[in-house]
């Protein structure tokens, strides 16, 4: 691919309740945003706790074939697209544990944990679309995991606490998305981030790369503040994140989901000069 002053911005975004409706999953709303993202080249890497079968139906929706992190994280998959290829990373980077290494770790915890913790592998495809509202082909997808574990929590929030002081010892981590929380190595959307954007600056060592993450839940906070440009999408109540020691550089779009990720990145845009 040649080095063009274009490719200088590279998106990263969560996916639920950011580019995509909370509730409807559309991202009809950010259409504009995205069309002029396409038209400067712009990769736009989908940053999610869901697993690459979910997102590669996604991406061909949004006709992109970008990188893409997924997991939370825990693995970025490389596509297809002159940006992808120029990386030469081969076709997935995997960071942490293995699924199958989480899922005996579940196993064997302590019962007064285990009987409150129902992870995506202790339910069928059936109850996966039922918890999540997901038609049943797509649950199916979001069973078929790589390297974290969503689980929904029934006890007492000290038994969350002992899981995290028990994860801890195995260096794995508790994340809380916004309908679930995770099991997954000590990886975060913010590790990958910084990996590929290394990346792509060492591979296009003339470009001047400005890095921009968009998020609405706590899995999205470190990526955000660590971005050149962080964009907190409001919920659909208005509700938004604070994020503390990254003044200046974070905006805070009023409209919430996927209309807010369309303001937020057209109010960059213009900053930027890219028309
Ligand atoms: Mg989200």
């Amino acid at each position: 691919m040649k080095v063009t002053k274009t490719a200088k911005l590279l998106v990263f975004t969560d996916l639920d309740g950011s580019l995509l409706d909370h509730e409807t999953y559309s991202f009809s709303s950010a259409q504009s945003a995205l069309d002029r993202l396409k038209s400067h080249h712009v990769p736009i890497i989908l940053t999610t706790s869901k697993t690459y079968a979910e997102v590669v139906d996604l991406q061909k929706e949004l006709g992109i074939n970008d990188p893409c992190i997924v997991e939370n994280g825990s693995a970025i998959y490389m596509g297809s697209s002159g940006f992808s290829q120029a990386l030469a990373v081969g076709d997935a980077q995997i960071f942490g544990r293995s699924y199958q290494s989480i899922c005996t770790f579940i196993e064997q915890l302590p019962k007064n944990i285990r009987v409150s913790l129902t992870g995506f592998a202790d339910l069928s495809a059936q109850e996966v679309a039922q918890v999540t509202g997901l038609p049943i082909e797509k649950a199916e997808k979001a069973k078929n995991r790589l390297a974290s574990e969503p689980f929904q929590w029934t006890g007492a929030p000290e038994g969350l606490r002992e899981l995290e002081k028990l994860l801890d010892g195995q260096d794995m981590a508790l994340l809380q998305g916004g309908r679930f929380y995770h099991i997954v190595s000590k990886v975060d959307k913010s590790l990958a981030l910084d990996w590929l954007a290394k990346k792509a600056k060492s591979v296009y060592n003339a470009v001047d790369f400005h890095t921009v993450a968009l998020g609405d839940g706590p899995n999205d906070e470190k990526m955000i503040a660590s971005a050149d440009t962080g964009i907190v999408i409001a919920n659909p109540d208005g509700v938004a994140l604070t994020i503390k020691g990254a003044f200046g550089k974070i905006k805070y779009p009023k409209a919430p989901g996927p209309a807010g990720w369309a303001q937020g990145m057209h109010e960059l845009m213009d900053e930027l000069g890219l028309a």
